[in-house]
């Protein structure tokens, strides 16, 4: 009687110890969203704004609150450790930044489950060799440039980069970064050493439809999209629409509407079948005025596929295409990379034990890739990596009417604590034994 009482209670304190705090999450969730929340319309929280600065400084009260330590690195992301500095860690987290009129949950959930987790680690006095992060990577979203955060922490950008970045109205990476506190031309000090992080585990809402089409809380991601853009400025000759005759015209959006159309179809064409996507989601042409012939025309074109080998072909493919039509409507024409992020595999170990998680919380699970970006995808490049997705009802994100019922959140938060406690447990994942990812 006495034993069984024991064998009960341990496996109450297993229990407990390998499950978030409900109530604490969804507060955390109601809370963060409110920084740079219009309502109806939505969260606008750019990286290095006011309401981001807000919430940076409402993430670190709160983990200080908790007593765990919580710093800034050089180019503003923000981690929240359980154990010893010196030590290696296994991280979790994403992003608080958003897109304009964003929703609630895009990376603000990854950041604060991660946070979460590091709580109930310390909570329920984890004994673990090495420690645990919790991140919020800067500038996921790219207002100034895309994956900032993550890139920084992998060594895969450079400060010529950074002096360049503007955003759509112009305004300086540098200044913003400066505003706020930061020291651009420090950005080298965010990289991580090699084997300083064992693993990482990102939680993120699926922002497509296929979880909830099947039915299933739980998606394992195996492989991450690349993505790039490419922005082309066709140029010509303004004129009087009703004097200068077709012929005799050099007509910057006739030229870009061919390339629009012949790249779109080659990019179709040629990219793997089914997971390649290519979209023209900005089209500027000047000066805009009905009766006047554009003299320039501004195309930014994405381009996304799972082969890094595809990507670099359909986009030498597509700057072809963009000449050859100039040549023949007489324009010049200019292209420039603004973005680019390489697809990942992740980690078959990490992702055993997302599936481990999935197990022992009774959580229905699929493997799937994500068409979506995230900083997983960057820090796959120096650490082994893995995703675990809830679903986003209608599929929809990166608008204000982003929703995940909380069970679904309740639920991922429980997959992650589970996995990032089975990394900690597993001696394979230290790095006195660690030979490859
Ligand atoms: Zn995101």
């Amino acid at each position: 009687m006495g034993s069984n009482n024991r064998v009960m209670s341990e496996n109450a304190e297993f229990e407990r110890q390998c499950k978030v705090n409900p109530e604490r999450l969804q507060d955390s969730l109601e809370v963060l969203a409110s920084f740079g929340m219009v309502p109806g319309k939505g969260i606008t929280r750019p990286s290095f704004s006011r309401s981001y600065e807000q919430a940076r400084a409402w993430l670190k009260s709160e983990a200080e609150s908790a007593g765990l330590l919580a710093y800034d690195d050089a180019v503003g992301n923000l981690f929240i450790r359980y154990g010893d500095r010196d030590r290696p860690c296994v991280m979790s987290g994403s992003h608080v930044d958003t897109v304009p009129g964003g929703g609630p949950f895009d990376g603000a959930y990854g950041v604060l489950g991660a946070i979460e987790v590091a709580r109930r680690l310390k909570e329920t006095k984890e004994n673990a060799t090495v420690a645990f992060e919790a991140a919020a990577f800067v500038e996921e979203e790219g207002r100034y440039y895309d994956l900032l955060g993550s890139k920084a922490l992998a060594g895969q950008m450079s400060l010529e980069e950074i002096e360049e970045a503007r955003d759509s109205s112009g305004a300086p990476l540098m200044e913003a970064m400066k505003s706020a506190g930061f020291s651009p031309e420090r950005f080298a000090e965010a990289k991580r050493e090699s084997g300083d992080i064992l693993a990482y585990v990102e939680l993120h809402i699926e922002q497509g439809p296929v979880l909830e089409s099947k039915n299933i809380p739980i998606g394992i991601v195996d492989e991450i999209t690349g993505g790039r853009q490419i922005e082309y400025v066709f140029a010509g000759e303004s004129g009087h629409a009703g004097t200068v005759p077709m012929d005799l015209r050099r007509d910057a959006f006739t030229g870009a509407l061919e390339f629009i159309h012949g790249a779109r179809a080659h990019v179709l064409e040629t990219g793997t079948p089914g997971r390649v996507r290519t979209t023209f989601g900005t089209v500027e042409v000047s000066p805009g005025f009905p009766s006047r012939i554009p003299d320039r025309c501004l195309v930014i074109q994405e381009i996304r596929d799972f082969s890094q080998q595809k990507l670099d072909e359909l986009v030498s493919a597509s700057v072809a295409h963009a000449q050859t039509c100039a040549r023949k409507y007489r324009l010049d024409v200019s292209s420039r990379e603004i973005c680019a992020a390489s697809p990942a595999r992740m980690s078959s170990r990490v992702t055993a034990k997302i599936r481990e998680a999935a197990q022992a919380t009774d959580s229905d699970f699929i493997t799937m890739p994500s068409g979506a970006g995230h900083d997983a995808q960057v820090i796959a490049s120096i650490a082994p990596a893995g995703m675990i997705f809830v679903p986003s009802k209608g599929g929809i994100s990166h608008r204000h009417d982003e929703w995940t019922d909380f069970e679904f959140l309740e639920r991922g938060a429980n997959v992650l604590l589970n996995s990032i406690l089975l990394i900690l447990r597993d001696s394979n994942f230290d790095p006195t034994i660690q030979s490859e990812f």
